[in-house]
């Protein structure tokens, strides 16, 4: 189980506290219809039960879409970022997400001359 940070859960209560379940961020963000929960009642799980499965924190895009709608312009993409980089962090910098070794591999490859194409100007 990840060890999150003071300042990730101290996001997470504010955005549980503060948002009014008004539902505009839904209505522009596919992923947050799929979870069928509004963000209050989400990052409220994620405080009572200290965890949240990897692939919701995954799914959001870092649009930041809902902060532009939102009547408190709260700021889901940081707090989906930071339970990001707390779950990297316990996971030794890997990512905790099987879907994502794909993109792991890929990074790290890219960084030889024999998987990169430089075209001579
Ligand atoms: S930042 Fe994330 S939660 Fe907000 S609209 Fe974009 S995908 Fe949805
Ligand atoms: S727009 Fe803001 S207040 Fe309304 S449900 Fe989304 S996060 Fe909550």
């Amino acid at each position: 189980m990840t060890n999150y940070r003071k300042s990730t859960v101290d996001q997470a209560k504010f955005i549980a506290e503060t948002c009014s379940s008004c539902r505009r961020c839904m209505r522009q963000c596919v992923f947050l219809q799929q979870q069928g929960q509004t963000p209050a009642q989400l990052f409220e799980d994620f405080v009572e039960k200290g965890d949240i499965a990897p692939l919701v924190p995954y799914s959001c895009q870092l649009c930041h879409q809902c902060t532009v709608v939102c009547p408190h312009h709260l700021e889901l993409a940081d707090a989906f970022l930071a339970i990001r980089q707390d779950m990297v962090q316990a996971n030794h910098g890997h990512t905790p997400l099987k879907q994502m070794k794909g993109v792991e591999l890929h990074q790290l490859l890219s960084r030889f001359a024999l998987f990169c194409y430089t075209k001579k100007g």
